[in-house]
């Protein structure tokens, strides 16, 4: 199996269904209603997305619980051949932005982790629809716990809401704090989003993949070696692109892009890292020398050590 580096990875979205039905069980949570009778998770559109996703969640309530989510993620990264992750850590879900707490959190799933034969390191991420004075909170427990296992920080949800102003103070925050930053653009907002995102500093864009739209933003992105961190099943199935096909990531890497493969949320889009490499190998034909090339790409963006990278790229050869 070609090994794989993966940026792109939330925590909670990353949990898989039968951990979740075995939380709820303990805990004594009914959510019967989210999963599809093979047992995976079932929802009808974008809206329904969202509703599924809280439920699944909800179960995720102790620093224990997020130890064994660890554990359940990266288990699951390592069978898709993943030797390195970066997963999306927010302080909102794990203690709500409380620093005592965040740092309880956060040392549980950090254990589960050094125990892993998967490499992981978090990034600290902010919600945009919770506003820029929750922004601000998370920011400061990003600095306050960065070092080398927390080693970036991010900013995901609704893309509509806010202004750039609104979150420069976190990004700043984070960036004085020595943490390396990536933002959620040009998913749902289009090739202005992701301009805004690179006014906050950041060398990385979650998704990015609708600055297809915009020649100049493309070269720009290419000229400036500036990495797009790209889901393409959580496009296809969130319906971002009409099917694979439709996908950009090809187009964007023919004009120059670094482009990377990540999975996002991969249980709530039926999909593994596997799952991607068969399809973008089915639609566009790509072999074993260009997987090997984009996991390079995702090596040397990585927010890790230079001895880990090191590390990471001779494996990749
Ligand atoms: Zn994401």
């Amino acid at each position: 199996m070609t090994p794989k580096v993966e940026l792109h990875l939330h925590i909670e979205g990353a949990a898989p269904p039968a951990f979740v039905r075995g939380l709820a069980a303990e805990k004594g949570a009914d959510l019967s209603g989210i999963f599809d009778e093979r047992g995976a998770y079932r929802f009808d559109g974008f809206l329904d997305f969202l509703r599924v996703y809280e439920a699944a969640t909800s179960v995720l309530r102790t620093p224990r619980d997020y130890a064994r989510l660890t554990t359940a993620v990266l288990d699951q990264c390592g069978e898709s051949g993943v030797i390195y992750a970066e997963l999306f850590l927010s302080p909102d879900f794990c203690g709500g932005r409380d620093l005592s707490a965040w740092r309880e959190y956060l040392a549980a799933l950090r254990e589960a982790a050094e125990a892993h034969e998967v490499e992981m390191r978090g990034i600290v991420t902010c919600v945009r629809h919770f506003g820029p004075d929750a922004a601000k909170e998370t920011a400061l427990c990003a600095a306050e716990t960065a070092g080398d296992f927390v080693t970036g920080f991010g900013m995901g949800g609704d893309e509509g809401r806010g202004t750039k102003r609104d979150f420069a103070w976190a990004f700043d925050c984070a960036r004085e704090a020595g943490l390396r930053l990536t933002c959620h653009a040009g998913e749902w907002g289009g090739p202005q989003s992701v301009r805004d995102a690179l006014a906050l500093g950041v060398e990385r864009i979650g998704h990015g993949v609708r600055a297809i739209e915009d020649r100049a933003l493309v070269d720009d992105l290419a000229e400036r070696g500036i990495v797009l961190e790209v889901c393409p099943g959580s496009n296809v199935a969130l319906g971002v692109c009409r099917d694979w096909r439709a996908h950009p990531i090809e187009k964007l890497r023919e004009r120059g892009v670094p482009v990377t493969i990540s999975t996002d949320d991969p249980p709530f889009f039926h999909t593994t890292m596997e799952n991607e490499h068969a399809r973008l190998a089915e639609v566009f034909g790509w072999d074993e020398g260009e997987f090997a090339e984009i996991h390079r790409t995702a090596a040397r963006a990585a927010f890790c050590d230079e001895a880990t990278r090191k590390r990471l790229l001779k494996a990749l050869e």
